[in-house]
Parts: C-alpha cells; sequence; structure tokens
C-alpha cells in the first residue's frame, strides 16, 4: 500500500515547536501527499525560541505565531506537549511508531570562551540571561547580580544587543511588555550605570542588524559611546561594506551615533552603553570567587575583506567589572539516540538528513543563524529530502496509542494544543490585569493547573 493517500498517511513526529518545527509542519501538509503530524515539545506551551528568545520589547516579531496556530488548525496535526524526548520517550520508540523523526529542537545551550575565571560567580551566559526575563521554566530561579555598576557584554550578535538593550531600559520601557515579572522587579533594582558591549572584530564586522542598531539610539535613559577612532576604517573594511549593504547600514547608523552624541542629543542620560571593538577577553579576575576584573587584549584584524580575522596584539588593558556576560553564540545538546556533531553542536545530517527515517531542521541542523523566517526555507528544504526517501519509510507500529498509554501509565500530561490555549488566554488575562501584553506563567505546576 503506497503511504501518504488518505488510507495510509504518512506519520511524522517533529521534536520541538519552535519555528523550524511548525515551518516544516507546514512543508508537510502542503506537500501531495497525507500527512499527520504529531508535534513533541518539552514544554507545556508552544514556539520555542519565539516565546524564550524574541525580546520582550520587540512584541512585533512574536506575532508570527498567528501563522503557527494556523498550521496547527490543520486537521492532521496534534500538539504534546509536556513531553520531554529522550526522558518520557526514547528516540527508538518514536522510530517504531511513526514513519519519519523530524528535530526540530534547536540550540538551548551556549558557546564558551575557554578563559581562565570563566566560570566565576556574576559571570554569565546570555542564553540564561535571556531565558530567565523571557520566563522560561528551567531558568526562573536563576539569581544575576545587578548590583554593579559596569557590566561587560562580550559579543556583537543580536543577542548581544537584546541583553543590551534590557539592561540598559527604564522600567517604564519595560513594564507593559511580556517580561517576566521576576526581571522586572530585579531590573528595578539595577545598579548598572556603565555597560561595554565588546567586540573581538570592528565596526564594519558587527554581527548585529542595521535596525537592531537604530534602537540603540532610542533608548530612555542610556546614551551610546563609541570611540570615534573605531570608526576610521580600513582598504579592507570599506571594500567589505561594498560587498555588504547589511554591514554598511550598520556602520552609516553608527556613526549616526556617534555624531548625536557629539552634538549632545543624549545629555544627561545616566547610564552608557559603550560599543567597543578590537578587544578580546583573555581572562576575568575575581576576588572571592566572583568576577571583579575583565583583561581585554587590542586586537588587529588581517586577512582579505570579507575574512578578516582578529588576533592578538599583546596589549592588554584591564575593566574593573564585577557582572560579566558572554553572548558569542547558542550551541545545540545531544540527544540520546541521534549522532552528535561535538565540533559544530548539531546533529549530523547531510542537508537534513540524519539518515533515512530521521531528518533535523532549523539551528540543531545547521548552527545558530539567521532570523526566523530563515528556518522557513531550512525547513522545506529538509522535507523535501524527506519526502524523496518517501518509498523507504516503514513503520513497525502504526498507532500512537501505545505510546499515549505509556505517557499516561508514567504520569505525564500531555498538553494538547487546545489545553495550550486555555493557557494562553490565562496569560493574557493575567497580563491584563497587571497593564502587560501578557504575564507569563514561569513554573510548569501553574501552566498545568489551568487545566485542571
Ligand atoms: P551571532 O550573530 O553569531 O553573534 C555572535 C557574536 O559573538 C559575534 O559578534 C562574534 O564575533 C562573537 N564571537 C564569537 N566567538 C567569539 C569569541 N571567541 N570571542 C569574542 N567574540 C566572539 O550570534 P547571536 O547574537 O547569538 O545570534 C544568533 C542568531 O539569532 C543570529 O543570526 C541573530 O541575528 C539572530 N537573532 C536575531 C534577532 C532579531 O532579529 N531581532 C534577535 C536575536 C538573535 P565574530 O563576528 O568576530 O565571529
Amino acid at each position: 500500500m503506497s503511504l501518504g493517500t488518505p488510507e495510509t498517511p504518512l506519520r511524522v513526529a517533529i521534536v520541538g515547536s519552535g519555528p523550524s518545527g511548525f515551518y516544516a509542519a507546514e512543508a508537510l501538509f502542503k506537500s501531495d501527499y497525507t500527512v499527520t503530524v504529531d508535534m513533541y515539545e518539552k514544554l507545556p506551551v508552544p514556539f520555542g525560541l519565539v516565546r524564550s528568545g524574541v525580546a520582550p520589547d520587540h512584541p512585533k516579531i512574536k506575532n508570527v505565531t498567528r501563522i503557527y496556530d494556523k498550521i496547527a488548525d490543520n486537521p492532521g496535526f496534534q500538539f504534546l506537549g509536556n513531553v520531554t524526548i529522550g526522558q518520557d520517550l526514547s528516540v527508538e520508540s518514536l522510530r517504531q511508531h511513526y514513519h519519519a523523526v523530524l528535530f526540530a529542537s534547536g540550540a538551548s545551550s551556549d558557546r564558551r570562551l575557554n578563559i581562565p575565571g570563566e566560570d566565576l560567580d556574576r559571570s554569565y551566559t546570555a542564553t540564561e540571561f535571556v531565558a530567565w526575563y523571557n520566563g522560561h521554566p528551567e531558568y526562573k530561579d536563576r539569581v544575576f547580580d545587578l548590583s554593579r555598576e559596569n557590566a561587560v557584554i562580550i559579543g556583537q550578535g543580536n543577542v548581544a544587543v537584546d541583553v543590551c538593550r534590557i539592561l540598559s531600559k527604564s522600567i517604564d520601557e519595560l513594564k507593559e511588555t511580556d517580561i517576566a515579572d521576576h526581571a522586572l522587579e530585579a531590573l528595578a533594582e539595577s545598579k548598572i550605570k556603565n555597560i561595554y558591549m565588546i567586540g573581538r572584530r570592528g565596526p564594519a564586522q558587527a554581527a548585529f542588524t542595521p535596525q537592531e542598531a537604530k534602537e540603540l539610539g532610542e533608548l530612555e535613559l542610556t546614551e551610546v559611546v563609541i570611540d570615534p577612532a573605531d570608526l576610521e576604517l580600513s582598504a579592507a573594511d570599506e571594500a567589505e561594506l561594498e560587498m555588504n549593504p547589511a554591514k554598511r547600514k550598520n556602520v552609516a547608523m553608527m556613526r549616526d551615533l556617534l555624531a548625536k552624541s557629539q552634538a549632545g542629543e543624549f545629555a544627561n542620560k545616566p547610564r552608557k552603553l559603550h560599543l567597543m571593538f578590537f578587544q578580546s577577553p583573555v581572562a576575568l579576575e575575581g576576588e572571592n570567587g566572583s568576577v571583579e576584573h575583565v583583561v581585554l587584549e587590542r586586537n588587529a584584524l588581517s586577512g582579505e575583506a570579507g575574512q578578516q580575522k582578529a588576533r592578538g596584539t599583546g596589549e592588554t588593558t584591564t575593566l574593573d567589572s564585577g557582572l560579566f556576560f558572554r553572548s558569542v553564540g547558542y550551541r545545540g545538546v545531544p540527544m540520546a539516540g541521534v549522532p552528535f556533531r561535538e565540533d559544530w553542536g548539531v546533529f549530523q545530517n547531510e542537508g537534513g538528513r540524519i539518515e533515512t527515517g530521521m531528518y533535523t531542521a532549523g539551528w540543531i541542523k545547521r548552527g545558530p543563524s539567521g532570523i526566523i523566517g530563515t528556518n522557513k526555507p531550512c525547513s522545506y528544504d529538509t522535507v523535501k529530502l524527506l519526502l524523496e526517501d518517501l518509498s523507504l519509510l516503514h513503520c513497525e507500529v502504526p498507532d500512537t496509542a501505545p505510546i499515549k498509554d505509556q505517557l499516561a501509565s508514567a504520569g505525564v500530561r500531555v498538553v494538547s494544543y487546545a489545553d495550550w490555549k486555555k493557557i494562553d488566554a490565562a496569560e493574557v488575562a493575567a497580563g491584563e490585569a497587571k497593564g502587560k501584553s501578557r504575564s507569563k506563567f514561569t513554573r510548569i505546576e501553574d501552566m498545568l493547573a489551568v487545566l485542571s
């Protein structure tokens, strides 16, 4: 009997409910085949980094979930939230019950700098800070000591900019967003005056995007400070800008910020956000187990335009900072039963195919790059490979009843999409009462209590 027909639908399990998982479901539903999709998610709530990564002061970006709601409306779609693959259900079990398993589990860990002192107290990762202020249940109890005047953020990607913006903003600028209540309370007590966002290369190589840079000039309490000398570009930098309109715009944006600062437009703002370039941290120095100083080494760039690399010059300076964040990229985590590439932090795959019957999409396929929309073509490419394999796919137990029995007997409360909609409504209502767009539940028990 051929697979992908109304009599024998293609049964696919998707692991992860972030953008890449939903775009993979969409691609399957748009195919010429009859498909059922069961989407497994560790949390009782969907949307991955759209919920736990996108900054609370960027609500428009989160509107993309309306598209995911439409995908979830497909009669072949089921959401199975509150189920951890590798713990509540094995990968092997999924393989027995589905023709194909597609992993879209993202990158929940982060890259390290591998410098002395990195594990001192008050040395944090941007990934955990982002998950904390976004109310992710696994990070809600993290404590960030914001009682120091100087904070250093290493890295100049959009995540670093998000962290700097959240640390820079006034409570009035944040209080109506869906930021976690615990984060708003902690930020209200912040004593931070200087934020240093430090790049190992120059302004022409900064990884953030122009829109994110522009917002730095619109902060109520914070002046952006840039050393004019850093904006004097080399011939190789100029050649890079010729090739890359986004980077060209970034530099124009930074020149604009510098001009505004020099014209006194930011005068009297109590906080300073210093954009520093050509510096790498080489050590964190502490007292009583906590970071107090960051040792920075000056870099020089070498290499062809577009491929310039930072190399240490040996010249070091020490910056007093009792608060340190590394923001040098996310990293995928391994899952039992799936081959993992340690060097890249992704599942071993060829264009999205791990092996016949196992596929992957999104950050766990290609690494932590691109914006939400980048995941759409990535997931569509993977689904194309999956469908090319259709004649080779098989399934030992074409029925999910045994899986559901197994979860029920283990006491797992599986959360459906209709259940999520109830949690969603409760969060929005709780937010309204506080003058916020949403007040997120940060404890899994509280999410499940809405359903009981
Ligand atoms: P990213 O864009 O890759 O930036 C990583 C930064 O870390 C770069 O500045 C990189 O510098 C630096 N870095 C890496 N290793 C380093 C080291 N050993 N020492 C010093 N610096 C180091 O990563 P991200 O900020 O985590 O963002 C991930 C993705 O999410 C990006 O594609 C980003 O655009 C996207 N995102 C988008 C939004 C938005 O659209 N609003 C918001 C958040 C995130 P080099 O350039 O020198 O390597």
